[in-house]
């Protein structure tokens, strides 16, 4: 396993669970890159697009086997995963917005999703500190949250209770591929490590391994995201559910702890902290629930989402045979941590995957194989 991020260290537990024998090579900290930085929201209703079905689906599953995952982890790992189920408010804070939000609450109706229509009174019924300007509100109650850092400690634990090795501070130079397959991993350091598959759970970093064929690799950038972390010296209470507005949201912890999101930059593998971040993040957080303004900033971290070309998950066996991609998950790697683990570690072991071929066909690594050469047309002229 290259990567030991949340969707490698998912994949490391529920592979040796398996009974397979499972290195991860980790070149920084275990669960310290993008998935450190993660707000944790485990969203696939809020982030629903009916051009994206599939995606939809993938999120859908995932989300409803969090809670079943979670549980099974704790008892493993003896650590607390940071689950939340808080549910999600969608708000709006003028006419317009409010017009979307309803155009939105239709188009999950149409998608067979579960939404409520709240007044503004309604939501601060819920939410005592949301502020006049809040509209309407629409509420997602299947949308919750997890602490990504708790979740990738328990996920590291769980993992090597289930006989993985995890090796930190290891870098990847390169795949081996020989007689057409993958055989391993060559080490920074120079050694190498064999194995009879490999999966590729890098994050952004995955497009640049060395020694990948060409026809296997896949193409992917990193989109920058910088969050603030924040907590509230009264402790909890000033908000209990997930709040977005806009592309923006806040994420309570349920102890007095919050996360602001997110930008959106594209920027390429650039992690660092700007102040117009920070005025970004607040001024839109601030409108809705106007108490975030007395918490005290805890940290302002930037992560790179890992992206492909169509933004979809890139997860299942390469052409290359014995080397598996699990990336690209893009905003969403914390929510499909549980589905990628299991499709992932039912290839390794050669068992059915859990969710149909033609399903997963969204998600093939083969999608970005060179075309096959096709009798050629020539063209003349401009
Ligand atoms: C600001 C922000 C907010 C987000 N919020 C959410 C959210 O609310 N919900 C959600 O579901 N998702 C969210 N995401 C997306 C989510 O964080 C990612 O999709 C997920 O963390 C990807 O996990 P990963 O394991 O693929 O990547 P990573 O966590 O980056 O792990 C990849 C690992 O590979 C290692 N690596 C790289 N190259 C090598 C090498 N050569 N050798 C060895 N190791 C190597 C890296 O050090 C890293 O630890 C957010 C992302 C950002 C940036």
């Amino acid at each position: 396993m290259i990567g030991g991020g949340v969707i490698g260290l998912s994949v490391a537990w529920r592979a040796a669970q398996r009974g397979l024998r499972v290195t991860v090579l980790e070149r920084g900290e275990l669960g310290g890159a993008t998935s450190y930085v993660a707000a944790g929201m485990l969203a696939p209703v809020a982030e629903a697009d009916p051009c994206e079905q599939p995606l939809l689906t993938l999120g859908i599953v995932s989300a409803r086997s969090y809670p079943a995952f979670v549980h099974e982890l704790a008892e493993a790992s003896g650590r607390d995963p940071g689950y939340l189920r808080c549910g999600t408010l969608l708000a709006a804070r003028d006419d317009d917005e409010a017009e979307a939000l309803t155009r939105e609450l239709a188009m999950r109706h149409g998608l067979g999703l579960t939404a409520h229509r709240l007044r503004a009174s309604e939501a601060r019924r819920l939410e005592p500190a949301l502020a006049p300007a809040l509209r309407l509100a629409l509420e997602l109650p299947e949308d919750h949250a997890v602490d990504p850092r708790r979740l990738t400690a328990a996920l590291a634990d769980g993992a090597r209770g289930a006989g993985a090795v995890l090796r930190a501070g290891t870098e990847v130079a390169e795949v081996m591929v020989a007689g057409g397959r993958a055989r391993g991993a060559r080490l920074r350091a120079g050694d190498q490590i064999e194995a009879d598959q490999v999966v590729i759970a890098a994050g952004p970093w995955s497009a640049t391994l060395g020694g990948i064929p060409p026809e296997a690799r896949v193409p992917l950038r990193p989109v920058k995201g910088q969050v603030l972390r924040m907590h509230d010296p009264a402790g909890p209470g000033l908000l209990s559910s997930v709040l977005r507005m806009g592309p923006a949201y806040i994420v309570p912890r349920g102890d007095g702890r919050y996360v602001l999101g997110a930008t959106m930059e594209e920027r390429g593998f650039d992690t660092s902290v700007t102040g117009g971040a920070v005025f970004e993040l607040l001024r839109d957080a601030v409108e809705l629930l106007p108490g975030l303004s007395e918490l005290v900033i805890d940290e302002l971290s930037a992560g790179l989402r890992p992206a492909a070309p169509d933004n979809a998950p890139v997860i299942g066996q390469s052409v290359t045979p014995g080397l598996i991609w699990a990336t690209g998950h893009y905003r969403n790697g914390v929510l499909l941590a549980p589905v990628t683990a299991e499709i992932v570690a039912s290839a390794l072991a050669g068992e059915c995957a859990p969710i149909g071929d033609k399903e997963l066909e969204a998600f093939a690594p083969a999608r970005f194989a060179p075309a096959r050469l096709a009798p050629s047309t020539v063209e003349i002229g401009a």
